[in-house]
């Protein structure tokens, strides 16, 4: 279902699911309007946080089934999923669906256009120390924002963490990397290039404006 590409010596994972490519598909397409978008980032993300959480470690327990007690497993340790706003919350949706015992943390970050550098605007985190903490974002570009937040998570405790995005550039990949060698991403594919603007090429578009409805009409 994946391959792991030796990307620099990097940790990462490159997600390859025929139903993937189809919804990849479709955020691509210039023509897909706002309700669909949302519709194929939901289903994008679920196939990613399941391949993205497959060594999640559980622990033996037991279920009282109406007939009897069953064997069931638990988390071992605590999930925090950390979407960084607003493009991450597109993708943080299907996932809490799918593990709603994860705590959810959220972190405001945006891009100065001018500078291309991450501002911090907003940050409310439950406990992290000891727990899985999966950043979401789903466009890895220049890769500064998910350096700004992974240190900033960093600082605040978390000493496990993954990177979970929809479209990454070997630019973005390099950057997390190079600070953060510890931290494996899974993205659903790389592209190419990365235009003056930071923009992922063929990449997406803007995908908070793509997922909200906020462009220019
Ligand atoms: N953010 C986006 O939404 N799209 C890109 O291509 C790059 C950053």
């Amino acid at each position: 279902m994946t391959a792991s590409l030796d990307l620099a010596q990097a940790k990462v994972t490159v997600l390859q699911h025929p139903i993937f490519e189809l919804r990849l598909a479709t955020l691509r397409d210039v023509a897909t309007p706002p309700a669909q978008f949302r519709r194929a980032m939901h289903g994008a993300a679920t196939i990613l946080v399941v391949e993205a959480l497959r060594d999640l470690e559980l622990t033996e327990s037991k279920v009282q089934t109406p007939l009897a007690l069953a064997p069931s497993k638990k988390l071992s340790q605590a999930v925090v999923l950390v979407p960084i706003l607003r493009a991450g919350l597109g993708l943080a949706e299907s996932m809490t669906d799918l593990l709603p015992e994860a705590s959810l943390g959220h972190l405001g970050l945006y891009r100065d256009e001018k500078t291309l550098q991450p501002c911090t605007y907003f940050v409310r985190l439950p406990k992290l120390d000891a727990a899985e903490v999966v950043v979401i974002d789903p466009m890895l570009a220049t890769g500064g924002t998910a350096v700004h937040a992974l240190d900033l998570l960093k600082e605040h405790g978390a000493t496990r963490l993954r990177l979970i995005t929809l479209v990454s550039c070997r630019e973005g990949i390099d950057a997390v990397h190079a600070k953060h060698p510890d931290v494996p991403i899974i993205t659903g594919t790389i592209d190419p290039e990365l235009n003056e603007k930071g923009y992922i090429v063929p990449g997406l578009g803007d995908a908070g404006d793509r997922y909200f409805g906020t462009f220019d009409q």
